[in-house]
């Protein structure tokens, strides 16, 4: 009896001590283009954090924060600083930025309209860009963010983050997420808990589902067949998003994955809990 209370305490207290673990893993970090810095900060109330003025997500307690910076694709190597408002005092954080090298990705998109839109497309990509903008830079203060997901569908990695791409050998914007090709219908799952921002049907990325997290961490899914959530749903993690398709400017079916750190897409791999 006693070696059975025993146990169950012991098991008991793994529990709690591997969800306090689980609460606060980060990102892995890179400090590169397209990569995550991650900076301790030592305050005793919550700082604020912006890099090139946009709010940076903050975790952690009292004397041990953390910033979680997103570095943009195109960004100058070198110093760079984040600026830290703590207790009504201004600080500069100084970090590095090395290079990657990412490879380079022709594709041949049969309709000619997805490359070259003409002007009632146009309208449309602009109206769109605009909704597409705020999904990505919408702020929500929460103190436990989750910063590691699970793999939103199942299925290999078919077109790496940060490719620089040409479609028909025209050159255009590096690769902004990671692929997973499956087959039309493969569900599409959430990788962690958050709130949808935005379900719609865009010019290039198809239909699409904004998910946040908090704090500018924002994740979204593109190229969908169907989508089963709608604007304002919150959603936990692994609960449905919708299907894996291949609307809007595509090759084949697949999920493109992007995620969102202040308002910079960055490489998803370095979120992704070990399966
Ligand atoms: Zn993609």
């Amino acid at each position: 009896m006693k070696n059975r209370l025993l146990s169950f305490l012991i098991s008991t207290c793994l529990a709690i001590a591997f969800s306090f673990v689980n609460a606060n893993e980060l990102p892995d970090e890179l400090n590169a283009p397209g990569g995550v810095v991650i900076i301790p900060i030592n305050s005793k109330d919550r700082p604020k954090a912006f890099f090139y003025d946009k709010r940076v997500l903050v975790i952690g307690e009292s004397q041990n924060w953390k910033a979680i910076i997103g570095i943009p694709l195109k960004i100058e190597l070198g110093e760079h600083k984040l600026k830290v408002v703590s207790n009504g005092v201004e600080a500069n954080y100084l970090f590095e930025v090395v290079g990657k090298a990412y490879e380079a990705q022709y594709l041949t998109i049969k309709n000619k309209r997805q490359v070259n839109p003409n002007k009632e497309d146009m309208l449309r990509i602009t109206r769109e860009r605009k909704l597409i903008s705020k999904a990505k830079i919408n702020w929500r203060e929460i103190d436990n963010v989750p910063l590691r997901f699970i793999k939103p569908a199942k299925g290999p990695f078919s077109s790496s983050f940060g490719l620089r791409r040409f479609f028909n050998n025209q050159p255009r914007n590096p690769h902004s997420g990671l692929d997973i090709a499956a087959e039309t219908g493969t569900p599409i799952v959430a990788p962690a808990a958050g709130i949808v921002t935005n379900a719609g049907d865009y010019f290039f990325n198809g239909k699409t589902v904004f998910l946040d997290h908090g704090q500018g961490l924002i994740t979204m899914y593109c190229h969908m067949e169907n989508i089963s959530v709608e604007e304002g749903d919150i959603v936990d993690v692994n609960d449905l998003l919708g299907t894996i398709g291949s609307t809007g400017r595509v090759t084949g079916a697949h999920l493109h994955w992007s995620v969102i750190l202040n308002n910079t897409t960055v490489e998803p791999l370095l979120f992704l809990k070990a399966e």
